[in-house]
């Protein structure tokens, strides 16, 4: 048995700093699932291998697991590596295959087991966890979003320009809303955060509050 808030949403609407501040509130653990998805990016680069060409194969050499929030692959901990641009389009060009979604689902289910979570993504209130006590769209619009990336200079590619950024995220957008299986989407029983012009305290006291 797990209790679990789910917080699901389109790339830069804040969702990581939200969600982490949000269990920290409530005393939760706190999952990434986002970070799966780098992950196995990340190993497909580090293994000369294009992100529209990974197999079940490769995936079987991939061993994921969360300690806490911490995600080790193959025994090895993860973490700034997670967060380079490459890692974030290769995640969403990834996280469009039916197979891989799979192999991951067990994943999710299995780091939330005997635990209250609050665990961000994009299909966590509608695929992994429907049944999630609380569910939070938290969202902004794409300006908004590219301006954030931009003022804090993470995750962006060296010479980026807003343009570059917002086209970039424009992008990932497209792709997360648009495939065929468990398409960022809003779950009809979420409760919608649009947090253009909110601080994060705000998104924060709003979202504990409804817990
Ligand atoms: O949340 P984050 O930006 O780290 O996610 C990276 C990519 O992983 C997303 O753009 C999306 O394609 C994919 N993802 C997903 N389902 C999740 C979490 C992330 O498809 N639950």
């Amino acid at each position: 048995m797990s209790t679990v808030v789910a917080i699901d949403g389109p790339a830069g609407a804040g969702k990581s700093t939200v969600a982490r501040l949000v269990a920290a509130r409530l005393d939760y653990s706190y999952i990434n699932t986002g970070s799966l998805y780098r992950a196995l990016a990340y190993a497909a680069k580090a293994s000369g291998i294009a992100f529209d060409m990974i197999t079940p194969e490769f995936l079987n050499s991939c061993h994921l697991e969360f300690r806490g929030a911490d995600l080790y692959l193959n025994d090895a901990k993860l973490d700034a590596e997670l967060r380079l641009p490459d890692c974030a389009r290769g995640a969403s060009i990834i996280s469009a295959k039916p197979f891989v979604r799979d192999y991951l689902m067990p994943v999710q289910r299995n780091a939330a087991r005997g635990q209250w979570i609050v665990m961000e993504g994009r299909d966590i209130g509608t695929v992994v966890f429907p049944d999630a006590e609380k569910k939070f769209f938290v969202t902004a619009s794409v300006e908004e979003r590219a301006r954030r990336r931009m003022a804090q200079g993470n995750e962006v590619d060296c010479g980026a320009t807003f343009e570059s950024i917002l086209a970039d995220i424009t992008a990932r957008d497209e792709r997360d809303m648009n495939r065929a299986v468990a398409p960022l989407k809003q779950a009809d029983d979420a409760i919608l955060i649009d947090t253009t012009g909110l601080s994060i305290d705000e998104v924060v006291d709003r979202i504990t509050a409804l817990c």
